[in-house]
């Protein structure tokens, strides 16, 4: 059975109400196509849950800054319907921007504070069209479930948030990051980076665990976690370092001490390249 390409908000309503009649599980996995490793795994778990698995691939405008790359931003639809016919995806909702947004849009969604540090500040209104977007693909596909990595764990904890708040009926379902060999952190971002950057970035993933490391050990002050780590940064002369810190795992806002569990964030730019990860941290 080939994957069905839906590009339409009505057709699919329609594709998937004889699922919903039935009492299938509808699992819904958001992406912006140019599918790899990381979505396939967010695509096999949903296979694993639910009945029925739409796989989103909508690069939303309205999430990139002025000067971002959303007009080099990969498309490949042709491979991504390959790869989701190969993972047994039932349905592929790829609409086109005039689709999703047919008028002006007046109406955002904010979920305040969750954005105020890490990625919110470097990317003003970033996080309010995910939101909005989110919420109009959960409104659109009305999912059982919705899969997302933790790769992206301000986003992660921003619709975890927006759904406890609006009561919206949604399982969101979070999946374990998928790295490379060398530890980088898999995504359609990495494609910018050139043959000597692609050698430095892994440098990235190494200090997050040296950081895990030291609260493992027993450290409990961010300000001498984060100082470890930055020198071994500061050592790489490609990257430059956006952001580093030590955040809480459900608030992402920094914590000057651990306790209990952290997750230590982290973004770098390197050429043209802005890659972000980040580690969850638990004392033992
Ligand atoms: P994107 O297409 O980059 O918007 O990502 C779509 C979804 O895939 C988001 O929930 C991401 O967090 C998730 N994702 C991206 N890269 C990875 C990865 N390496 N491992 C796990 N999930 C990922």
């Amino acid at each position: 059975m080939s994957v069905d390409l839906v590009k339409t908000v009505d057709a699919i309503r329609k594709r998937l109400q004889s699922a919903r009649l039935s009492g299938k599980i509808i699992g819904l996995v958001p992406t912006m196509g140019a599918l790899h490793r990381g979505h396939f795994r967010l695509i096999k778990e949903a296979r694993q849950d639910c009945n029925c698995v739409v796989v989103s691939i909508f690069v939303n405008p309205h999430q990139f800054g002025p000067g971002e790359d959303f007009e080099h931003y990969p498309g490949t639809l042709e491979s991504d319907l390959a790869h989701c016919e190969e993972l047994s995806v039932d349905v592929v909702f790829a609409p086109r921007v005039e689709e999703m947004y047919p008028r002006e849009q007046l109406t955002f969604v904010e979920v305040a504070k969750l954005g105020d540090y890490l990625c919110g500040p470097h990317r003003p209104g970033h996080f309010k069209g995910v939101a909005r977007v989110v919420l109009k693909l959960f409104n659109i596909v009305q999912p059982d479930r919705a899969y997302f990595g933790e790769k992206d764990a301000q986003q992660l904890a921003i619709v975890r948030r927006m759904v406890q708040d609006l009561n919206i009926p949604v399982d969101i379902v979070s999946v374990s990051t998928v790295r490379e060999s060398d530890g980088l952190a898999i995504s359609s971002r990495n494609q910018y980076l050139g043959r000597k950057e692609r050698q430095r970035v892994p440098v990235l993933y190494r200090v997050l665990q040296i950081a895990k490391e030291q609260i493992q050990a027993g450290e409990t002050g961010s300000q001498h976690i984060l100082r470890k780590a930055l020198r071994v940064l500061e050592e790489e002369p490609l990257v430059e370092v956006e952001y580093f810190e030590v955040v809480d795992p459900e608030q992402m806002h920094p914590v000057s001490k651990v306790v209990g569990s952290v997750r230590v964030c982290a973004a770098i730019r390197i050429g043209s390249a802005r890659l972000i990860d980040n580690i969850l941290c638990e004392r033992e």
